[in-house]
């Protein structure tokens, strides 16, 4: 019992997740269901640090110091929760088990409460960043309990990315808090890589740019407003020439984007909470149009596309809107994230610091990027910021983009470029901001066709017409 955290699970995460704990000092007990990757990760890494390697569940937890830490970072699904029982059987209360795999949060929270009754802290753990961060550090959001982060905080923290000397984990809330951020996390990744796209569309269809040169595009705007992971890969991905063709690696790619479901998770959870994320909503939807195979092709034998493109007099002016509007819908896609996560804090008791969450999103995960430190002075100039667009800084920024963010939408309407997260997140602009919305016609409409009831912008209360009857309005309460 002498290792300080262990880890079960030696693919590809759990490995590297365990040596960046042995390269920061700590003594790490690992496991694996078939023993052969445990072995696999002494004899390539064993130098790294101190490792207890052990071939059973029983060695492993015995291998620990109490009260244990012991990560899983298995198969999410059943797998996880194999692992989870097996490990319960053979701790102690006071133990701690740690899934640091992508969870639903409402199995966390299932989890956790039949962990806790049987005296054990279970934590749900957002760990973002890829193999890359897992090893290198990641931005990591843990939930569970206020007592199990004690025990565990400073060895994440220990193991996070830094920024500016301040780790990328806090303790997110309680039960599946951790998961739950970590799931609109993935939302926005889907938002932000998908308007990324729409950007490089535009410049590759409306203005003939071959990748390279829009790769050149994108290094320029990673200089600025728009530093972060995902316009650097971008601007990489760009420059690679695919070597068996000699031609760019974008243009050799099928064109059919794949998910493993924290976009759909985010959007499903969205729209049970009744949060509008249209960004991240249209993203998801993207890669499923770009998936649907037979559907394309149905729509390709008999509907013409890219009719009347527009002439384009000034391509500077062009990708400088391009650049303008890539922001603003990138705000809005933040914004409706962090909606997300305050509705979600709100309906399961959550004490989230929305501001922290931008903080651990600085460095270790995919969305990093430099303007993350506005979202933090925003919330915490104003911690009851009921929107995130509505904070001075942001909507002094959005307000210089706003006519370029239009013509980009216009032209891709009239021009028949599909520009979804642009245009979404535009639309929810002028939405939320509107003086006067059409609902009130749909309000009508639901009176009249199911009794459903409205309120008046003159007198409070809540009535009904009688539609098929004398059309007479009565007070319903
Ligand atoms: P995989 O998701 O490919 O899972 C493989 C691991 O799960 C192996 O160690 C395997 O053991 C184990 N396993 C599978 N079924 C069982 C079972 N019934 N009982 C015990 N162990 C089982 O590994 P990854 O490293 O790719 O991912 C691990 C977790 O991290 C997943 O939840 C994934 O969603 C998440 N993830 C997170 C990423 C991130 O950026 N945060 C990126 C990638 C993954 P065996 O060798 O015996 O088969």
């Amino acid at each position: 019992d002498v290792a300080d955290i262990g880890v079960t699970g030696m693919a590809v995460m759990g490995s590297n997740l365990a040596r960046n704990f042995a390269r920061n000092g700590f003594k790490v007990a690992i496991h694996n269901r078939s023993v052969g990757k445990t072995e696999k990760v002494i004899d390539s890494y064993g130098t790294e640090g101190e490792f207890y390697p052990s071939e059973s569940a029983a060695e492993f937890v015995a291998s620990l110091q109490k009260p244990r830490v012991a990560i899983i970072m298995v198969k999410a699904g059943g797998p996880t929760d194999a692992v989870i029982d097996e490990l319960a059987e053979l701790m102690d209360e006071g133990d701690i088990i740690v899934d640091a795999g992508n969870a639903l949060y409402t199995d966390t929270i299932r989890r956790e409460s039949a962990l806790r009754e049987k005296g054990l802290h279970f934590v749900g753990s957002g760990v973002s960043g890829g193999e890359e961060g897992a090893l290198n550090g990641p931005s990591i959001m843990p939930g569970g309990t206020k007592e199990s982060y004690d025990r565990l905080g400073p060895m994440f923290e220990k193991i996070s990315a830094h920024v500016d000397g301040a780790p990328c984990c806090t303790h997110v809330g309680a039960d599946g808090a951790g998961h739950f951020v970590k799931m609109v996390h993935n939302g926005i990744e889907y938002a932000d890589m998908q308007v990324i796209s729409e950007a490089y569309d535009l410049m590759s269809k409306a203005l003939g740019k071959g990748a390279s040169e829009i790769g050149d595009v994108f290094a320029e705007w990673n200089k600025g407003d728009l530093e972060s992971f995902l316009i650097e890969i971008t601007a990489e991905v760009l420059h690679h020439q695919d070597a068996t063709s000699g031609k760019p690696f974008v243009d050799v790619i099928l064109d059919q984007a794949a998910q493993k479901g924290t976009g759909a998770w985010t959007v499903q959870t969205a729209l049970s909470l009744g949060v509008p994320v249209t960004g991240i909503a249209e993203a998801t939807f993207a890669r499923s149009t770009s998936g649907g195979t037979a559907q394309r092709e149905a729509a390709r034998a008999v509907l013409p596309a890219e009719t009347q493109q527009l002439e384009i007099s000034d391509e500077a002016q062009f990708v400088d809107d391009l650049q303008k509007a890539l922001y603003a819908a990138k705000l809005v896609s933040y914004s409706q994230g962090f909606d997300e996560i305050a509705a979600g804090a709100k309906e399961f008791g959550w004490d989230i610091n929305l501001g922290d969450m931008a903080k651990i999103w600085r460095g270790g995960c995919i969305i990093r990027a430099k303007f993350l430190n506005r979202i933090t002075e925003a919330y915490d100039r104003n911690p009851e910021l009921a929107l995130l667009l509505a904070d001075e800084y942001f909507t002094a920024e959005i307000a210089k983009c706003v006519p370029a963010w239009r013509r980009v939408v216009a032209y891709a309407a009239a021009s028949g470029f599909p520009v979804p997260v642009f245009s979404s997140t535009l639309s929810y602009y002028d939405a939320v901001r509107a003086e006067r919305l059409p609902a009130a016609l749909v309000q009508a409409q639901r009176d009249y066709f199911g009794a459903h009831t409205y309120q008046r912008v003159d007198t409070e209360g809540t009535f009904h017409v009688e539609w098929s009857e004398d059309r007479r309005e009565s007070k319903q309460d």
